[in-house]
């Protein structure tokens, strides 16, 4: 036997379709779909064999049916969707790698229907006419924040972008140095003020900006003055900005627009649950801002969105900007949205049934006894490794708070059989794809984003990992 007589064994594609097993499938899957995976399997055994040692060569077994499995399990990766569901253990609510926030299922009905029937996204009904897809949001938006109009674009990048190039495209736009950062990864305010045609004009010094460094900027092309919530990036010590309500004060002086990035949309003070303040929009409303721009998916736990809230007059320049069609939001955003925002005219509710706000305010007690379900579970694998609770800290995450830690309660795992950074990695890549965090040579599950419906999954996977 020699190499060539094994190659010339390999079955032919037509021969592996013959296979009783795979005409059985035949059907569930796209015949293009099958032939590639045939043809990858086969050539996954012809470069078995072009690697073998000639020693190997006569012990060599090709077995066909070796061929078919493996053809199989090429294809059921081929044909499975590429986007899929994992375990979030990191205890980042807002994570901006795993999809950041999550939809409530109590409209899941609502968002189904919106998706497979039609709708009155841009009808009037009671006009019988073409009406606008922003006006389902307007009402709920003007209860929520008391502002006159609501715009919502694909994101708050976008919307910074669009709101830029309506109100000062060739004109300048004053902004403290202290405030021109990179937020949310890789969105950096001076590049989208570069890219929207305003003329950026930077006042103030890194830590200290004052109200007369915004007014001596003022000239005849001075369009607006600009305020973005630095929530991931803090300048400690010797600091000072303007707030949104004195700049608003400048604004009206001058007749000059006051527009303010939130960057996390937040609707509810969070301080009173345990959180760190931050600015809600109805504040900067109320505060005189005259266009405010957040995300949907951050703290306000919607789907992803840029919405910009404010005076109408500004709003309806926007609309008429040729890039809000390029830049606009489809059907399923404006329901999830709606739906996401209406939850909010009820406080409680919206704490308890939007995921992002129940996990951000679990009380400690509750994060203890999930904490001792989940180990009581994995305590009667007996596995070969130290596990216990302990105290941890959990990350509002993304480009919502990421300075901002909440205490928690932690599963730690120290496996004695097999080091750390391997178990990660065959949980990472197992059937649930869990996503943990490896610290102190430990495997650390945050309970706080683990769904309880997610344990017996976990303790399923830790107990193959462990075999
Ligand atoms: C996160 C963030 C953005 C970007 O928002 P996306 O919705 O991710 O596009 C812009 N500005 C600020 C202040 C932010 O925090």
């Amino acid at each position: 036997m020699n190499k060539k007589s094994l190659f010339s064994m390999l079955p032919s594609v037509d021969e592996v379709l013959g296979a009783s097993k795979i005409i059985d499938i035949s059907k569930e899957y796209p015949r293009s779909l099958i032939l590639e995976s045939i043809r990858e399997a086969i050539d996954l055994k012809r470069k078995e064999i072009v690697r073998l040692k000639e020693e190997e060569v006569n012990k060599f077994n090709l077995n066909n049916e070796e061929i078919v499995e493996s053809a199989l399990n090429r294809l059921r990766i081929n044909y499975s969707l590429s986007l899929k569901k994992v375990i979030n253990a990191t205890g980042t609510v807002v994570h901006t790698n795993l999809g950041r926030s999550l939809l409530s299922e109590t409209f899941k009905d609502d968002l189904w229907e919106a998706a497979s029937r039609y709708s009155n996204l841009e009808y009037n009904l009671e006009k019988g006419e073409r009406g606008s897809r922003y006006d389902h949001l307007t009402n709920t938006i003007k209860r929520l924040t008391k502002a006159e109009d609501v715009l919502v674009v694909n994101n708050n990048a976008a919307a910074v972008l669009l709101v830029l190039s309506t109100l000062a495209k060739d004109k300048e736009a004053i902004v403290s140095r202290g405030e021109l950062v990179e937020v949310g990864g890789s969105f950096r305010i001076p590049s989208i003020m570069e890219l929207s045609g305003a003329k950026l004009v930077e006042v103030g010094a890194t830590n200290k900006t004052h109200l007369k460094d915004y007014e001596y900027a003022i000239n005849e092309d001075t369009s607006v003055l600009m305020k973005v919530h630095t929530s991931n990036y803090r300048i400690l010590g010797f600091t000072e900005s303007v707030e949104i309500d004195k700049l608003s004060e400048i604004g009206k002086k001058y007749n000059i627009p006051v527009i303010e990035d939130l960057g996390s949309g937040v609707f509810i003070d969070l301080s009173k649950y345990g959180l760190s303040y931050e600015p809600t929009v109805l504040d900067s409303i109320n505060k005189g801002a005259d266009i405010v721009t957040f995300s949907g998916d951050k703290m306000l736990g919607g789907p992803q969105a840029g919405i910009i809230v404010g005076k109408k007059e500004y709003i309806d320049k926007m609309k008429k900007n040729q890039l809000t069609r390029a830049l606009r939001v489809d059907k399923l955003t404006i329901c999830a949205l709606e739906a996401t925002l209406r939850m909010y005219l009820d406080e409680e509710r919206a704490i308890k049934e939007i995921p992002t706000l129940r996990m951000l305010t679990y009380k400690i007690e509750e994060l203890e006894e999930k904490a001792k379900k989940l180990l009581n579970m994995i305590d009667q694998l007996k596995l070969d490794a130290e596990v216990c609770i302990e105290d941890g800290l959990s990350q509002v995450g993304g480009g919502s708070m990421p300075l901002e830690t909440i205490k928690t309660k932690v599963i730690s795992i120290m496996p004695k059989i097999m080091n750390v950074s391997a178990l990660e990695k065959k949980l990472r890549l197992g059937e649930a794809n869990i996503i943990a965090r490896v610290y102190d040579n430990k495997y650390v599950l945050d309970v706080r984003t683990i769904f309880d419906d997610e344990y017996e999954i976990i303790v399923n996977e830790l107990d193959k990992a462990f075999k």
